[in-house]
């Protein structure tokens, strides 16, 4: 993996979903079927991770105080605060 910066390595690291756990960063870079298999789990894992977490903030109402300070990205800011809005208005 030649482009992963130390703040990811460290995140990766740590990765409880089965393909780090089989294979480590090294497994995810793996080129071939295996390592596209333990990119396509690890990216899942991640996923199902985060709709967790969003899932939960939503019931117990801290979503609102917390998706800012966990999205960096503008385009999906301004997107979510829409939806936000939106909500709201109902
Ligand atoms: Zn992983």
């Amino acid at each position: 993996m030649s482009e992963v910066s130390n703040k990811e390595r460290a995140l990766l690291n740590e990765c409880k979903c089965p393909g780090c756990q089989e294979a480590g960063i090294e497994g995810l870079s793996a080129s071939g079927t295996i390592g596209f298999a333990r990119r396509a789990t690890h990216n899942l894992y991640v996923l199902l991770e985060e709709l967790n977490e969003i899932d939960n903030r939503l019931m117990n109402g801290s979503y609102h105080a917390w998706y800012a300070t966990h999205v960096f990205n503008g385009m999906f800011l301004k997107l979510i605060d829409y939806a936000l809005k939106k909500i709201d208005m109902k």
